[in-house]
């Protein structure tokens, strides 16, 4: 089979990998292979079903489950799983206990258990859950690291046109497919990439605040991911001086010593997402889409990505045997 991929987010990279792997031909097309454009490039990688389960339908941790075990399977050394640390200020110990309750798979650390954790948030905060089967990545690293793993398995990728000669196409566009897709829409998400070579963390930890939930995600040499904002818009334009301080205000009660650190960057992505906030794997003619993987990309794209490669077989064996009945 001859599959044309399009759009190199990390939808599009998992799916070529699942297609190659059952022995497809696979190109991958995209405008701006450099991927500045994508969602994914903004994301923070936390592969994090349990918590998620605050907000989300039960269906995004039942899928996100086996993430961890895709990416680590795909990429050996680059997930993380140390769990993620949920905390939140002194005044806001309401929303600790709200969150727990509304979420499973987690232990409840006192203070010494979290300086033994996590030696910088010694003395912050006197109470944290710890989700323990969780895990991240970093998603830059990652996706630079899947292009190349499929380069060696054979997928061509293209920046331009990739002509027409494909048994079928994989629509992974995400927020440009909206332009055909009138039930899909963005929420903003900005983000903040900080270094402060006096915090090391080794872990995600949530911050949570009654109306601004964030988190500081750890990537290598002392940089941290401090996101994201959920805003109801497609706009791209650049961070607001709103959104940055409240990302600031997070990364500094998270630890003072945020204060000093370098912004290296302030990014912008626009998470694909359906009314239900749910993702979808569907099909027109020859075309498989995966979209509205909203703010789950990372924790869902594996199990997407393996169910449209299934779907994908399963058309071309039943033209295979179409053609066939014809001849
Ligand atoms: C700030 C932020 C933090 C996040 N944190 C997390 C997290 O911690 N964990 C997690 O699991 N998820 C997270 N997410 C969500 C995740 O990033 C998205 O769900 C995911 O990136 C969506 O992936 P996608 O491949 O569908 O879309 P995208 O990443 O946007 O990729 C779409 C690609 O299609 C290309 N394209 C567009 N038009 C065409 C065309 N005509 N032909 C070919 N290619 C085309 C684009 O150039 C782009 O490269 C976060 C998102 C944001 C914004």
């Amino acid at each position: 089979m001859k599959a044309l991929v399009k759009g190199a987010g990390v939808a599009g990279l998992t799916a070529a990998y699942e297609l190659a792997s059952r022995g497809a031909a696979v190109t991958v097309v995209d405008p701006r292979t450099d991927m500045v454009r994508a969602a994914s490039w903004f994301a923070g990688g936390m592969l994090a079903p349990d918590c998620e389960r605050e907000s989300a339908e039960p269906l995004i941790q039942e899928l996100g489950l086996g993430a961890a075990d895709w990416w680590d399977a795909a990429l050996p050394g680059h997930v993380v799983r140390a769990g993620t640390l949920v905390v939140a200020p002194a005044r806001d110990t309401a929303e600790l206990a709200r969150f727990a309750a509304r979420t499973t798979g987690f232990r409840t650390l006192g203070e010494e258990e979290i300086a033994e954790f996590e030696p910088d948030l010694a003395g912050r905060f006197r109470l944290a859950l710890h989700f323990v089967r969780e895990a991240h990545l970093d998603p830059r690293a990652a996706l630079t690291a899947l292009r190349g793993r499929l380069e060696t398995m054979g997928v061509l990728f293209v920046e331009g046109e990739a002509g027409s000669r494909f048994d079928l196409t994989l629509d992974c566009t995400g927020m440009a497919r909206a332009a055909s897709d009138p039930n899909l829409r963005g929420v903003r998400g900005e983000m903040l990439i900080l270094r402060a070579p006096d915090v090391t963390l080794s872990r995600p930890v949530r911050l949570l605040h009654p109306r601004f939930p964030l988190y500081v995600v750890p990537r290598a040499d002392h940089c941290f991911m401090v996101g994201a904002t959920m805003i109801e818009s497609e706009s791209g334009r650049p961070v607001t001086a709103r959104s940055m301080m409240e990302l600031l205000n997070a990364a500094y009660s998270v630890h003072p010593a945020f204060g000093e650190a370098e912004i290296v960057e302030a990014g912008v992505g626009v998470r694909p997402a359906y009314p239900d906030n749910l993702p979808r794997v569907t099909q027109s003619g020859a075309t498989i889409s995966i979209n509205g993987l909203y703010r789950h990309g990372f924790l869902l794209a594996p199990a997407m990505a393996q169910r449209a490669a299934q779907m994908a077989f399963s058309i071309s064996k039943t033209r295979e045997l179409a053609h066939e009945a014809h001849r």
